[in-house]
């Protein structure tokens, strides 16, 4: 596994699949003269999410792989083995200077992640997702590879990227040396497509995970992601079934900022074959009836704002969808409530709304897939203690 030991400064290429890394590895490997190593000084490594888009899969197994292959380039892929990267570590799932297949299902996914806690990746601060899934599983494979040895860390920053490079270089170590090399050869995204294009005759896509909520912040990538799930109905279904779950638990978590991948499919031509096979899995699958409650306490410095919000999610009973609607029906009967069903894709049955923006609380009953998992967050016992001390329901 480690680099062999004759090669002192080992160069580590993080390839992510998508047209930056794609473009440098097509220009070392065609042009000698635009790297100062030879290529068994090279090893590629790939972490899988395991939600990556089929077609993105397929053209680097058709364009990358022979590539890497005719030149004896190492390829190591690995992913994580379980939620936890502490505890279950990561698992190494093709090493070879000669690789014919991408394992790009890789194992632990991000969406199993999502899916067990009833969300989905969220865009507010850092990329949390990309760090758990790609970049601690990569330091983890780079470490047991380098063995303490100082290496070349490579990255696919494009040549307007200084600033993500600059941040970049602040994790430079004794040990660890990042190297942009586009920014050296002043390429930017046309100029590594224009390359890509020339040597492949593709027009490579953007590599994301099919349901990546920041691909949907604009217009543009709305209407590229949207185009994909119609030639990709899989995908398309997971990112729905994962935006269904996480809204039935929080009715502000869709996956477009201020809105809904559903709503948006809805109306998206060419759309129907996904929605309807979206229709059928979710009819199909195990629902549940969760109890839902939130909290936000009082912020320490200012106890008239909100401060973290804590959530309690359990699952009270379980069955087929007709069984849990039914169930939920018998629970409003018998407390006098109504069912509110204001939302027409998840009805809910409310025990606490929050009436306010603010420290405050809530809680809900409502019906979903049963794929999260029973969950109460560490700080819930204690902002629900803030919040009563305070009298703030
Ligand atoms: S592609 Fe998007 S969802 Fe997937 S890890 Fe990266 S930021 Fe997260």
């Amino acid at each position: 596994m480690p680099v062999p030991t004759h090669i002192a400064r080992p160069v580590i290429c993080s390839y992510g699949l998508g047209v930056d890394s794609t473009a440098i590895l097509l220009r070392w490997l065609v042009d000698p003269s635009s790297r100062d190593f030879p290529l068994d000084h090279l090893t590629v490594v790939v972490a899988h999410t395991g939600d990556e888009w089929a077609n993105t899969g397929a053209l680097a197994t058709r364009y990358i792989l022979p590539r890497l292959r005719a030149a004896g380039v190492r390829l190591v892929q690995v992913a994580r083995k379980g939620p936890s990267l502490a505890r279950d570590g990561v698992i190494v799932l093709d090493d070879s200077d000669a690789p014919r297949v991408l394992h790009s299902q890789g194992a632990y996914k991000l969406s199993d992640e999502m899916l067990a806690a009833g969300t989905v990746p969220q865009t507010g601060g850092t990329r949390m997702c990309s760090i758990h899934a790609k970049g601690e599983v990569l330091d983890a494979l780079i470490a047991q590879l380098v063995q303490g040895r100082p290496y070349r860390h490579i990255l696919g920053f494009e040549a307007g990227e200084c600033t993500r490079a600059r941040r970049d270089a602040t994790y430079d170590t004794a040990q660890r040396t990042g190297e942009y090399p586009l920014i050296e050869w002043g390429w930017n995204r046309v100029d590594c497509n224009d390359w890509i294009f020339l040597l492949t005759g593709v027009s490579w896509p953007k590599s994301a995970c099919s349901y990546c909520p920041f691909a949907l912040t604009n217009q543009e990538g709305r209407q590229r992601t949207l185009t994909r799930f119609t030639e990709e109905p899989g995908p398309a279904c997971l990112a729905l079934r994962m935006e269904h779950t996480a809204i039935a638990l929080n009715p502000r978590q869709g996956l477009v900022p201020n809105g809904r991948l559903i709503d948006m499919a809805r109306t998206f031509p060419g759309m129907k074959t996904t929605l309807d096979r979206f229709r059928d899995e979710t009819a199909r699958a195990e629902h549940a009836v969760y109890r839902i409650r939130r909290v936000w306490p009082p912020r320490s410095s200012d106890p008239t704002q909100a401060g973290r919000a804590a959530r309690s999610v359990e699952l009270v009973a379980t069955g087929t969808r007709a069984q849990m609607h039914h169930k939920l029906q018998a629970d409003s009967d018998r407390d006098g409530k109504q069912i509110d069903t204001s939302d027409p894709d998840h009805h809910r049955l409310w025990a606490h709304r929050r009436t306010q923006a603010g420290p405050g609380y809530e809680e809900f009953f409502a019906v979903a897939p049963a794929t999260a998992h029973h969950k109460v967050s560490r700080n819930f016992a204690g902002a629900l203690a803030k919040l009563s001390q305070r009298n703030l329901f």
